[in-house]
């Protein structure tokens, strides 16, 4: 059975092509290698614990009074999901910068705690808003392939620098770019390379369209979104991992196990760099060098712990933690190369959701980042005791920073690895975020250059395409790009 089109991998992006695809009529399949949907959005038990593996902050989908364009979609395929409000309540800490504060409150409390902290940043800050609002509509105009120069004086101008070239330029104080710049660890890219616009954007959901979390576990998440595909007529068929994608002649892909799929367009929710290198039969010479030119972002350490103790009871008070070798970015990311945890996420669910875990427990969900690859030196002989040492570090390292006690309260821990990245999603090197957001590969210079750069017959969805990672970006990518497919069709009928 010929179909017309082929989505490999059920992640969040291939979900989004598929439901937008199969919403349009149109013949789908996903090939997804797991036994489950979701990519790294799923839930694993361990003893009475269910751990979230990935989605903790959910941006774009807003709520009633802010409606995000996630949202928006949901409504137009019949999806509903439940969310829960997140507090802007965040721990963050710096050891050189000597620096610990927690910023609470709406966004106007951090402004007045953060001139308090700076004097002057309050004005400029304020003054940053409109420029946010400016790039966004910006964007939404860029989407549907209009021109920006002349009703965008902002976006023009700031589009080719770094979010610090261009905070500096708004003149935002120092202190207060590289604190407000917290939010670049999210995003897989140091602000003096990130590009403005994709700053500004990350920025402008947070302000504006409120993140939130989910009240279900992330993969109920997943199955909803691959139960309504089906429910549209599409198909999915799990532990189908293909071996390799043919475009000459018919494009076709192959499962391991032999059998072939024909459909008129191949979509892969897969990083481009892994598609290219291991499953394309024929060579590209120009995709391949624009893919090499990339930079492959972070990839990480996850420890997650099942706390026999209620929150309180553990004065864990703060939803996110955040703590930093060095506030500026630049100067973190070196100091991201070798193994140790001077960058560390911690996460409680439970500050939102009194439903994370069972009653009177707790999740903490520590991460640290690497910005080297650092884990290609752990072998089959040195793994689990690195990966045992590292996370117990992980650990201390936590209690330390943010005065807690939490090693006698854990219950359950389970420990995630680049390679466990890597093996469940097939990202390179285990990485978190796909290709980081620089000045020459930002996401507008990938929206100007799509369709120029594009092999015929296959396209690209979720973190590693246009719009970079996070779920909203993986989600949106998915609707996106299959807008674009089913153009082409329109106007080739
Ligand atoms: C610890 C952690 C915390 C995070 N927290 C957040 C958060 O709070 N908010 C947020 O928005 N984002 C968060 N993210 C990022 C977010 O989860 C990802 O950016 C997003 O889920 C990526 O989606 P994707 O569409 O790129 O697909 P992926 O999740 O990468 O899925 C790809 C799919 O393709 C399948 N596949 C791969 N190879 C093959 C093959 N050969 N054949 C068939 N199938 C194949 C895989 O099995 C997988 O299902 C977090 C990530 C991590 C790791």
């Amino acid at each position: 059975m010929k179909y017309d089109y082929i989505i490999v991998g059920a992640g969040i992006g291939g979900l989004s092509a598929g439901l937008n695809l199969a919403f349009n009529d149109k013949k789908v399949l996903i090939l997804e290698k797991n036994s489950l949907p979701g990519g790294f959005v799923t839930t694993f038990k361990r003893g009475r614990f269910e751990f979230d593996a990935s989605l903790y902050d959910l941006l774009d989908y807003g709520n009633e009074e802010h409606i995000g364009s996630m949202q928006r979609l949901f409504k137009k395929y019949n999806l509903e999901i439940e969310t829960l409000p997140i507090p802007y309540n965040v721990k963050i800490k710096s050891i050189d910068d000597k620096f610990e504060e927690v910023l609470k409150g709406e966004i106007d409390d951090w402004v007045l705690r953060l001139e308090e902290l700076y004097s002057g940043s309050m004005s400029t800050f304020r003054s940053l808003l409109p420029v946010l609002k400016e790039v966004h509509e910006a964007l939404v105009v860029l989407k549907k392939g209009r021109n920006v120069e002349k009703d965008f004086p902002n976006f023009t101008k700031y589009l080719d620098k770094n979010a610090y070239e261009a905070l500096v330029d708004l003149n935002i104080p120092d202190a207060t770019i590289h604190v407000l710049g917290y939010l670049w660890i999210e995003i897989g890219s140091p602000l003096n390379k990130l590009s403005f616009i994709d700053f500004a954007e990350c920025l402008y959901k947070y302000i504006f369209k409120r993140p939130v979390a989910l009240k279900n576990k992330n993969i109920d998440f997943s199955l909803k979104l691959a139960k309504r595909f089906e429910e549209l007529g599409g198909k999915i068929h799990y532990r189908a991992k293909v071996k390799e994608i043919s475009l000459e002649n018919n494009p076709k892909v192959t499962l391991e196990d032999g059998t072939t799929y024909e459909a008129k367009e191949i979509i892969c929710n897969l990083s481009e760099r892994y598609v290219l290198k291991n499953l394309l039969k024929e060579s590209y010479p120009l995709a391949n060098q624009k893919e090499n030119a990339r930079t492959i972002s972070m990839n990480g350490l996850v420890v997650y712990l099942g706390l026999n103790k209620p929150y309180q009871d553990l004065k864990l008070y703060n939803y996110r933690y955040y703590e930093f070798q060095n506030l500026n970015s630049a100067v973190n990311l070196k100091s991201m190369k070798k193994f140790s945890h001077h960058t560390i996420e911690g996460i409680v669910p439970n500050i939102v959701n009194e439903y994370a875990s069972p009653k009177n427990t707790t999740i903490l969900v520590l991460k640290t980042l690497y910005s080297s690859n650092c884990w290609n030196t752990v072998n089959k002989t040195n793994y689990y005791e690195t990966k045992e040492a590292l996370a117990n570090e992980l650990i201390e390292e936590f209690e330390n920073a943010f005065h807690v006690d939490i090693k006698e309260y854990i219950e359950e821990i389970e420990i995630a690895t680049p390679f466990t990245m890597a093996r469940y999603t097939n990202s390179v090197n285990g990485c978190m975020f796909g290709p980081m957001r620089l000045g020459y590969d930002n996401s507008i210079h990938r929206l100007i250059s799509y369709e120029d750069e594009q092999i015929p017959h296959l396209s690209f969805v979720g973190a590693s395409s246009i719009f970079g990672s996070g779920v909203d970006n993986a989600f949106y990518s998915g609707y996106y790009i299959t807008e674009k497919l089913l153009e082409k069709e329109r106007k080739e009928n």
